[in-house]
């Protein structure tokens, strides 16, 4: 061993911008700060104010011994991953400066893109469980991640458990010690738990906080003993914060350890994208970096390259919407062809005005409004909007409406349907950043045609 560095081991000058400033006088840096610049080297790219496309499907090495060690990062032979560009499939800078920037908004130590918010839920669930292990996760979830736990990981032999959203720590014990001890009898683990909140299209809330007490209450120990891990648990909380997210619930803040975004919707922000994410401590990336690096599914250049322009107005354009959503819903709440709404600025369940008040910094701009009547009165508000388009899809710049028990939910059973709370008298509204009194005329002349 000497301190003099080998020339062949010297890393590749491309890396990480090396003065990063993330904090002046002590004062860290604002995320809406840091998506102007972090993790982007001007000098790297010509001067370039802004990050080039790259479109490469391979990066040129150094020399041999930076391959050799490239792969060993990429193959986990070394630990930390990969220091260094190498193929497309497992990185590229336009992803790397994307997944920087992501990190920061959630507080995560990493974060990792993919082509959508499905392939990023299914390549994590996939990486974590094995035949034999349980999936325990809050419901309802987004019709194609129920779908996937269903019908696609029973194909590979692991089953799945289910609480509503509301459920109490009591109800939530009693849910873990049921997966337990399905786990046990099938000779796998719990191996995930798995949440979205707040549930689309009813936004219920889950509690976060309680799901941690009672994982590390029901596992805490068990699991990991077995394992000899001198980790506390081998079942990691995973939460789809795609509604509230990055800037109106921060998830990791409140006991879950991987959060999970459908970038299409507020992050990409203006309905011209697909893409997903997940962000955590490394040590839970590294498994699903892993399985990306073998299927594929990272997030492509181009779209990578939106998203850091989505992300320097994710603030600017999810606080308008919100504010809009307020106007809104205040108006739309004293209307008389309208039961009521489900608008987290608007909570009647004290429970759940608990949960909203120790995890949500807003109240979102996605809500569901239950017009007087059935599918023949939503129809008719449906088809008489101007400003707002009839489609699916949410946090995008403009509003969309929708109706979930004839679109989105068909393929929910009606009994299912009905116990969700998904009635044919509801309408989903996603708000965007149009003028909130234009949005409040148009809502009040297609309400005055039901
Ligand atoms: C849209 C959405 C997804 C799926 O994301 P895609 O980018 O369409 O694959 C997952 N979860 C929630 C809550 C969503 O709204």
């Amino acid at each position: 061993m000497t301190d003099a560095p080998d020339p062949i081991d010297t890393p590749t000058p491309r890396r990480k911008p090396k003065q990063e400033i993330t904090e002046i006088a002590g004062r860290p840096l604002k995320p809406s700060t840091l998506m102007m610049g972090h993790g982007y080297d001007p000098a790297l790219s010509e001067g370039s104010l802004k990050a080039p496309i790259f479109l490469t499907s391979t990066f040129a090495f150094e020399n041999a011994a930076a391959g050799k060690r490239h792969f060993e990062g990429i193959t986990g032979q070394r630990p930390g991953g990969a220091d260094g560009l190498v193929y497309s499939r497992f990185n590229g800078p336009n992803q790397e400066i994307l997944e920087d920037r992501l990190a920061i908004w959630d507080g995560a130590e990493d974060a990792l893109s993919f082509s959508s918010g499905m392939t990023a839920i299914c390549v994590m669930l996939l990486a974590y469980c094995s035949a034999g292990d349980v999936i325990v996760h809050s419901g309802p979830l987004y019709a194609a991640s129920e779908g996937f736990v269903a019908k696609v990981m029973s194909k590979f032999g692991v089953k799945y458990v289910d609480f509503p959203a509301g459920a109490t720590r009591e109800e939530l014990d009693a849910v873990l010690n049921k997966a337990k001890t399905m786990a046990a009898e099938n000779g796998g683990k719990v191996a995930m738990i798995y949440l979205e909140s707040p549930g689309n299209p009813t936004n219920a809330l889950v509690d976060v906080e309680a799901v941690k007490a009672a994982r590390d209450a029901a596992l805490g120990g068990a699991q990991a003993a077995e394992g000899g891990s001198t980790e506390r648990t081998s079942c990691p909380i995973a939460i789809d914060n795609t509604f509230l997210g990055p800037l109106w619930q921060r998830p990791l803040d409140h006991g879950a350890d991987i959060v999970a975004y459908s970038l299409t919707k507020y992050v990409g922000g203006h309905s011209d994208l697909v893409a997903g994410s997940i962000a955590g401590d490394k040590k839970w990336m590294d498994p699903v970096r892993a399985l990306r690096n073998t299927m594929g599914g990272i997030c492509d250049p181009n779209t990578a390259w939106m998203l850091l322009r989505s992300l320097e107005t994710v603030e600017l354009r999810m606080q308008r919407a919100g504010e809009n959503a307020e106007k809104v819903c205040a108006f739309l709440a004293g209307h008389e062809k309208v039961e009521r709404l489900g608008y987290l600025g608007m909570i009647s369940d004290e429970r759940q005005q608990d949960i909203y008040d120790r995890h949500c910094l807003g109240a979102g701009s996605t809500f569901s409004v239950f017009i007087k009547g059935g599918e023949e009165e939503c129809f008719r508000f449906l088809d008489n909007l101007t400003i707002a388009k009839l489609a699916v899809s949410l946090g995008g710049t403009e509003t969309l409406a929708s109706h979930p028990a004839s679109m989105t939910h068909l393929s929910v059973a009606h009994g299912r349907r009905q116990e969700l709370g998904i009635g044919d008298n509801l309408v989903r509204i996603s708000i965007g950043i149009e003028d909130a009194d234009d949005l409040i005329a148009d809502f009040d002349q297609a309400l005055a045609k039901v």
